[in-house]
């Protein structure tokens, strides 16, 4: 029986290695397990997304989707500089992590940390991805395509090896 070819509701595991236009390796998982995502359901950047409905199982292509497909253009409007006496004094803050808030109708917001100025006591936030505004360069190989179950539909992500364990 041949494996279906990616579509939406169906459940692909992949290796991809993501470079940057500097030339470095942002993110792989070629030297680790696979990535299982169910697909059409936003799980990965839109230009990434739309160039693997009706790949294969083998398929090796490389992709560059650009920063508005990607992780969305630099908006520097979008910093913020608050004093660390902001955060819970527990937490460790380190540049690059990345956490949530709300908006007013109760909406996950993604924040990252972009700055922590020790000699200040600040840190700057954003709500700019660590990737916005760059180009993603992605190395993709396809291995396993299937139908997603009923439960994977419902949740909208992908359970068992790759995915959610719950
Ligand atoms: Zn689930």
């Amino acid at each position: 029986m041949s494996s279906p070819s990616i579509a939406d509701n169906t459940v692909v595991t992949l290796h991809y290695q993501l470079t940057l236009d500097d030339g470095s390796i942002a993110d792989s998982s070629f030297e680790g397990d696979p990535l299982a995502y169910l697909h059409g359901h936003g799980n990965l950047v839109p230009g990434l997304e739309r160039k693997l409905l009706g790949k294969k199982p083998g398929d090796k292509f490389e992709v560059n989707v650009p920063p508005a497909e990607g992780y969305g253009e630099y908006d520097p409007s979008a910093d913020q500089t608050l004093p660390r006496s902001a955060f819970p004094p527990d937490v460790d803050i380190e540049e690059g992590m990345g956490f949530h808030t709300e908006d007013d109708q109760g909406n996950p917001i993604p924040l990252f940390v972009k700055e922590v100025k020790a000699a200040t006591k600040e840190v700057v936030i954003t709500t700019n991805h660590p990737l916005s505004g760059q180009r993603l360069n992605f190395r993709i190989e396809v291995l396993s395509v299937r139908s997603a179950t009923k439960d994977e539909l419902k949740h909208g992500h992908v359970h068992g090896p790759g995915g959610h364990h719950h």
